[in-house]
């Protein structure tokens, strides 16, 4: 029943005619113009608000629905989400995209330059903020009552530029002219404390007394679900200065900067997306916001259990809180405080509900990417918190001993607090002894979890641990992103099913050998390419898009480069297959190895474009700033997609899934998800090189000397060499000095079964039909990377949870 008919409001049209007087309508009453006098700002905020009411009406239904059903919840908390552009996906999801545009033309206003002021939230920093985006999208897609939790960020991640071919950080200031998305909801603002210390009352009972009060101000944005009704919401946070923070006797004696002072301070925790998602910085702002999102989300989450329960035994069956990485970590023990301190609930059914509440998803490998807190500063900052996690230490700590008698070197393993050198909270110990369920996010990062980085844990409670591999929203990442070929596929398959039910796509494999379809699939590909407008669009456009890092080896594609200029260089007659190597990504700020090779690729692609014997052949392209709005131009014109992590390290990587999809080959190693891309696709479609996982462990211990492989190739020695010797520009000697003499991720070791599948690659380009065959393969076989089976798993798997299905 539309809920609207008891209010005696009008539903909103479905005509272009209907939307375009409800564009003039928005633009009259809600931004105080007309036609004539807007502005594009004011168009594009208008059309935002019209595609928006549309949604509105849905989510009214979806909240009743919900509220009717007191279903079990999921909760996603995450520190970072990387949502790309609203404007097309909503009006895609609203089914206004066509009469939208209809109305605006019919107005005058040019849709393009309309649609083109929308901006990209940019409140993440790569693929970890990107999955969380991606399953709210499929939680809603498959009508699972979710929240996503997280912090409204002031800037977002730095907008890159290069200058003289250098990375250069701007400040991304993305709601500058405001944010027509978003819902404020100052209401259910949330108080925060911090620091302070701890007292006992007569009959023993620990308070906490603050030193420091900071409010959190939530909005929230919708996340419509594809073809239902559902549409749920991302609560983001903002601090804001309580009401006494503001000094008004300091302001009135002319000290205006004292006077404003704490607030500044409390409004600084959300003030900016730390930029580094692999090194700490900036500790103490980084725990404090942590401890932010994690006590202003669980009073929320707790209000709103309330609205419709009062028992708490009650709450683990209505709640599942999934931690997206140990960033909200805090929330185990800031809900043991609830539960204890304010609900007066005794310790060990509280530690029963935390324990059934929460799900932890692990994201590295790395272990120098696992979090820890030296225990002063948390001790400062949360006093109450670190007592709570000495407790259940203690309970924790006497179980191991139980179940593994004698064995120290476990214990202190295992412990929530590391001992040496320093003092520190391990944040990743903490989330797997808080929770009721631990997965990786791919099948081989699942196992090497187990078996290496989590061992202890896992020999313990071996049923805890899980695998749930990682997956993309087709919505976005096809259908959106590549419009083209979606309608190629729609036609190929007799209709558009497929959207939502990814498998569907095993319908294309019988098209793969039909010579019509193929060289459509090639004119798609190539008007793609058309679009991106970099590079010529018949050469193989050969694309590593993702942050720099070291383990990524974006260094091993650079010497690629330089190893394809050479030959040319050598053998300037022959004919060789024209590439475009395109590579789009940021490396944090402080990351100065992965900042080198940037400016090296942006060298190696100058000297290249100057020598008119190599051009032809060879072109290396940067465009600046990746996000997801650029990736979405980059994807559907890739050919060949460039997953070359050292074994081991990535743990599953998205950017891999997204390029199959849209038809890319991977050239890869058997790391992360590329393992299972390699099963779908099948081995003809895959180009693999380089070590597993076994061989580059067994290589790093015993003794691996990157120098070896320099003496002994030849062409390596001569890529190394012109680095080294400065014939780009002078620059990247110290990459060049890294890789010789250390190559902590063994690029040196994989150079040569690179170059030589690169070889492969070449020789499989230039059978053009096959290569489109294997591309129509790679998009055919490419359905169980959609995040809506990432959440089935997780839904059947870690949460238990039902769909709720929002009634008409
Ligand atoms: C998908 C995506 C990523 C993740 O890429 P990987 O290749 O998996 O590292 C990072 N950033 C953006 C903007 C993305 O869309």
């Amino acid at each position: 029943m539309d809920v609207r008919n008891g209010m005696g409001l009008r539903p909103l049209g479905t005509s272009a005619a209907e939307f375009e007087q409800d564009l003039l309508s928005n633009l009259y009453y809600r931004r105080g113009t007309t036609v004539e006098s807007a502005s594009t700002q004011d168009a594009y905020e208008t059309l935002a608000l019209t595609v928006r009411d549309r949604l509105a009406e849905r989510r009214v239904r979806t909240a009743a629905a919900h509220y009717a059903a007191n279903p079990r919840w999921v909760y996603y908390l995450s520190a970072e989400y990387l949502l790309g552009k609203q404007l097309e996906q909503n009006m895609l999801y609203s089914g206004t995209d066509r009469i939208a545009r209809i109305a605006m033309k019919q107005l005058g206003l040019d849709p393009d330059e309309v649609e083109g002021l929308d901006v990209e939230p940019g409140l993440g920093n790569g693929g970890l903020g990107r999955l969380a985006a991606c399953l709210l999208d499929a939680m809603a897609t498959l009508d699972i009552p979710a929240v996503g939790y997280g912090i409204r960020y002031d800037l977002g991640i730095f907008k890159q530029t290069f200058k003289n071919g250098a990375q250069v950080e701007k400040p991304d200031d993305w709601s500058y002219q405001g944010n027509p998305w978003e819902f404020p909801a100052p209401d259910d603002r949330q108080t925060v404390f911090f620091y302070g210390h701890t007292e006992r009352d007569a009959n023993g009972k620990t308070c906490w007394i603050p030193g420091e009060v900071v409010l959190g101000e939530p909005s929230h944005m919708l996340v419509p679900g594809h073809g239902t009704d559902t549409v749920n919401i991302v609560r983001l946070w903002r601090a804001r200065g309580s009401e006494s923070s503001f000094d008004l006797s300091r302001f009135s004696a002319g000290q205006y900067a004292e006077a404003v002072d704490e607030a500044v301070h409390a409004e600084n925790i959300s003030k900016v997306l730390y930029p580094d998602d692999s090194t700490e910085s900036g500790r103490e702002l980084r725990l404090k916001q942590q401890y932010f999102l994690v006590s202003c989300s669980l009073r929320d989450i707790i209000r709103r259990f309330r609205l419709r329960n009062t028992d708490w035994s009650e709450f683990p069956k209505k709640t599942v809180i999934q931690l997206n990485d140990t960033h909200p970590t805090l929330a185990i023990p800031e809900l043991m405080r609830l539960l204890v301190d304010e609900e007066g609930l005794n310790w060990d059914l509280a530690w029963t509900i935390v324990r059934q509440t929460f799900a932890y998803t692990c994201h590295t490998l790395l272990p120098e990417a696992l979090e820890t807190w030296s225990v002063p500063m948390f001790e400062r900052l949360l006093p109450r918190h670190l007592e709570i996690i000495y407790t259940i230490n203690e309970h924790f700590l006497a179980e191991v001993r139980e179940a593994f008698p004698g064995d120290v070197d476990r214990v202190r393993r295992m412990s929530l607090i590391q001992e040496e050198p320093d003092r520190r909270v391990r944040m990743a110990n903490l989330a797997v002894v808080g929770t009721q369920a631990v997965n990786g996010v791919a099948e081989l990062h699942s196992e090497l979890l187990a078996s290496t980085t989590l061992r202890d844990f896992a020999e313990l409670w071996p049923a805890k641990f899980h695998n749930v591999t990682n997956g993309i929203s087709p919505r976005r990442f096809i259908k959106i992103a590549n419009p083209t070929l979606s309608s190629l596929i729609s036609e190929g398959l007799g209709g558009d099913e497929w959207i939502n039910d990814l498998d569907r796509l095993a319908g294309l494999e019988a098209l793969a050998d039909d010579e019509s379809f193929r060289s459509r699939w090639r004119a798609v590909k190539q008007a793609n390419k058309v679009r991106l407008g970099l590079g010529d669009p018949e050469s193989l456009t050969d694309v590593m898009i993702k942050r720099f890092h070291e383990y990524k080896r974006q260094q091993l594609k650079l010497l690629h480069i330089i190893t394809m200029y050479h030959r040319i260089k050598a053998n300037p007659g022959q004919a060789y297959v024209p590439r475009t190597v395109l590579f789009a990504g940021k490396a944090a700020p402080a990351y100065h190895a992965a900042k080198h090779v940037i400016r090296l690729i942006n060298a190696v692609a100058a000297v290249i474009d100057a020598d008119p014997a190599v051009s032809p052949y060879l072109k290396v392209v940067f465009p600046p700033n990746y996000n997801v709005t650029l990736g979405s131009l980059i994807i559907p014109a890739a050919d060949l997609s460039e997953q070359i992590s050292m074994a081991g390290k990535e743990a599953s990587g998205t950017g891999n899934m997204k390029l199959a999809l849209n038809g890319a080959l991977t050239i890869g190693t058997l790391d992360g998800a590329n393992i299972e891309i390699r099963d779908k696709v099948g081995a003809d479609n895959f180009f693999l090189f380089g070590l597993d996982t076994p061989a580059a462990t067994a290589l790093k211990n015993n003794g691996y000397r990157a120098r070896d492989h320099y003496d002994r190739d030849p062409e390596l020695r001569h890529a190394l060499d012109s680095i080294l010797d400065g014939k780009f520009l002078g620059i990247g000697r110290e990459v060049g000095e890294s890789l010789l003499n250390w190559d902590e991720y063994l690029t040196l070791a994989d150079y040569r079964s690179y170059v030589d599948a690169q070889d492969q690659v070449d020789a499989a380009w230039q059978d053009t039909d096959q290569w489109t065959r294997k591309s129509i393969l790679n998009t055919a076989r490419s359905g169980f990377f959609s995040a809506d089976r990432t959440v089935r798993d997780y839904a059947a798997g870690i949460w238990h949870v039902n769909p709720v299905k929002v009634g008409r």
